[in-house]
């Protein structure tokens, strides 16, 4: 249930509504909107009739969320969230370009490829310091070491990081190097994890499962939210389909209907979807031309030689020929870039 109190509401009367819903066993979150305070009645509680809320003083408007995903629901809070770290704000007109290596290497990787990537506009490095692998014998990222050199070198350019955290175990090691704590495909449902997530104030990404609905991976982004930290952004990564060309199918779907469900900014990952280094530019751009907020995509100075992910890393000219595109596809659909 979302309620918005009048804009003359008194401290008092602001009190008893929230007293009065916690009384029914609602967990009471307030949106953080500039206008009238508007509050979500979420959990468990014995649903009060919208009448009795509606007959509270101080109250304007009382109406249910349909949504399971209450508070990422833009029936909860219309306008798209931004999101601010440092001077770059996330879900806002400007279109967030994030991109870096698959893995943090060494240094010459980090200090090469985070140049190409500033020079290409992005505003995010990313490179996992931490690695999902498939296969435990594949090489499983440089730990702290990697993160002092993202963090380094991002510094360097201007830029901030993202990088996975695999474990809540890893969090306070994480947060000391990193912007953006990106949960990864196969760890959208550790529910532990996103619970602990939901304690920091770092931002957070949760990246969609392999076959997750848009509800459960919405669903994955209200954990974080219910926990206290509604500092997130999804991204749309692929799914895995029965096309065995590319790696994973790219759910254009997916983000039109998540822009319009939720309040989150959407970003969208060609790399990991199509996994064929010649596809990405394109994916990238029908992905802006839908309405994502950002892209998060794969490159490497000298891909050939990548630890990982080389065969959809692009090569520096390649991020940059999409930047000089995604200015006109920004631009054509009322953002920039
Ligand atoms: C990544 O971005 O490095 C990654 C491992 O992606 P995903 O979790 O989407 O597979
Ligand atoms: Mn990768």
């Amino acid at each position: 249930m979302v309620i918005t109190l009048r804009p003359e509401a008194t401290p008092e009367q602001i009190h008893g509504v929230e007293a009065r819903l916690r009384d029914l066993g609602f967990q009471v979150v307030r949106a953080p909107s500039p206008g009238p305070i508007v509050l979500a009645a979420v959990g468990e509680g014995t649903l009060p009739a919208l009448a009795e809320m509606r007959a509270m003083p101080g109250v304007a408007e009382a109406r249910s969320i349909p949504e399971p995903f209450k508070l990422a629901s833009r029936s909860f809070r219309n306008e798209t969230s931004v999101l601010k770290i440092g001077d770059v704000s996330i879900g806002g007109p400007e279109v967030i370009l994030m991109a870096g290596p698959c893995t943090i290497e060494s240094e010459e990787q980090m200090v090469r490829t985070a140049a190409a990537v500033r020079q290409a506009g992005a505003r995010v490095l990313r490179g996992g310091a931490f690695k999902p692998r498939t296969s435990p014998y594949s090489f499983q990222g440089l730990g702290e070491e990697g993160l002092k050199l993202i963090r380094r070198v991002a510094d360097a350019n201007g830029l901030l990081v993202i990088s996975e955290i695999m474990d809540k175990s890893q969090l306070g090691l994480m947060e000391r190097y990193v912007d953006i704590l990106q949960v990864g495909a196969r760890n959208m449902q550790n529910f532990s994890l996103l619970r602990e997530l939901g304690k920091t104030q770092k931002a957070v990404m949760v990246k969609r499962g392999l076959s997750a609905t848009v509800d459960e991976w919405l669903m994955s982004a209200e954990y974080v939210i219910s926990g206290g930290n509604d500092r997130v952004i999804v991204c749309e990564r692929g799914i895995r389909a029965y096309e065995t060309y590319t790696r994973n199918t790219l759910d254009l779907n997916a983000v039109a209907v998540a822009k319009s469900l939720s309040h989150l900014p959407v970003i969208v990952d060609p790399s990991h979807a199509v996994g064929v280094r010649e596809k990405v530019v394109p994916l990238a751009r029908a992905a802006v031309a839908v309405g994502a907020d950002g892209l998060l995509i794969e490159v490497h100075y000298d891909p050939e030689r990548a630890i990982c992910d080389g065969q959809q890393s692009l090569y520096p000219e390649q991020l940059m020929g999409l930047a000089k595109q995604l200015r006109q596809i920004a631009d054509a659909v009322g953002r920039t870039f």
